[in-house]
């Protein structure tokens, strides 16, 4: 199937391992120029290379920060340098967390704050006059099963990516006239290199193996059984990115092979 996505211009943030690499992958196997970013430079330059000799499109590899808005920002010039504009956001980058209400500090609540909430306002606040410019575009918000169904251990994480959900509803009404489709993605259990080094570190603590430690949460919390594969999911979001997902406005799409208990 055409995708409609040959010579298009993503950004994608958090693009240099796990789910943002994937999509990454994804999107330049369909013939889409890149514009990726992370905090550590030579990974993020090394997959950058990597995915321009695999795939022959562009790469632009930006180190930044985005839970800092001058980092956002050296980001969006350096696009606007080199592609000159863009026309899919993934907002990507966010990370997991452990606390107690009672306890975390405000600093901790306002740096997941700034990284899952700020950090996708300030990229569609930068980089969506660009889409309006080239006539329309999509944003897709990587939230998670657990803006939903909260695990108990990270509530700062389950609170951000719950309000990353109902800010991808609001910007989706605010953009639909410009033909900018905004929707979220809310995965499960997804094997990323992290989920490897926890379940390296938690599976010693239990006396039992990382591959154990894995297929004991996969059959606790998801119904499938498994975790999926980062590049199972890219395929999914691929097609919320592409314009054949148009009529897509503000939804939040389980990808999570049963996590979500209700309806
Ligand atoms: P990884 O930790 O494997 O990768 C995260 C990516 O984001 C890396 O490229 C990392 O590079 C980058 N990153 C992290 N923090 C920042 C930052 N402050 N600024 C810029 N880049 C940053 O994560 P996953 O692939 O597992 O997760 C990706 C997204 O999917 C996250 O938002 C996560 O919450 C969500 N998700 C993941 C699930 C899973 O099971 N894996 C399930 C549900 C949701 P660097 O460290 O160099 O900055």
């Amino acid at each position: 199937m055409d995708m409609q996505l040959k010579n298009k211009i993503a950004c994608i943030t958090g693009g240099s391992v796990g789910i943002g690499l994937a999509i990454a992958k994804e999107l330049a196997r369909e013939g889409t120029h890149l514009a990726i970013c992370a905090r550590d430079e030579e990974r993020l330059q090394e997959v950058a290379h990597e995915i321009r000799n695999e795939f022959r499109v562009k790469v632009l590899g930006v180190k930044a920060d985005v839970s800092k808005m001058k980092d956002i920002q050296k980001f969006a010039t350096e696009i606007e340098k080199y592609f000159g504009g863009v026309d899919i956001l993934v907002n990507n980058a966010g990370t997991g967390s452990a606390e107690k209400i009672m306890t975390a500090t405000d600093e901790k609540w306002y740096s997941y704050w700034d990284l899952h909430v700020m950090a996708a306002i300030r990229t569609a606040r930068l980089l969506v006059p660009f889409m309006k410019k080239r006539g329309g575009g999509a944003i897709v918000n990587i939230a998670s099963v657990c803006a939903k169904q909260p695990l108990d251990y990270e509530p700062i994480y389950n609170t951000t990516k719950a309000a990353l959900v109902m800010l991808t509803k609001c910007l989706a009404n605010e953009l639909v006239h410009d033909n900018i489709h905004v929707n979220a993605i809310c995965p499960g259990l997804i094997i990323t290199p992290d989920w490897k080094k926890t379940a390296t570190i938690l599976g010693k603590d239990l006396g039992i193996t990382p591959d154990e430690y894995l297929d004991r949460i996969a059959k606790d919390l998801a119904p499938i059984s498994r975790f999926a594969t980062p590049e199972e999911l890219a395929k999914f979001i691929v097609f919320i990115c592409s314009p054949l997902a148009a009529y897509c406005i503000g939804s939040s799409y389980y990808f999570d092979g049963g996590f979500i208990k209700s309806i």
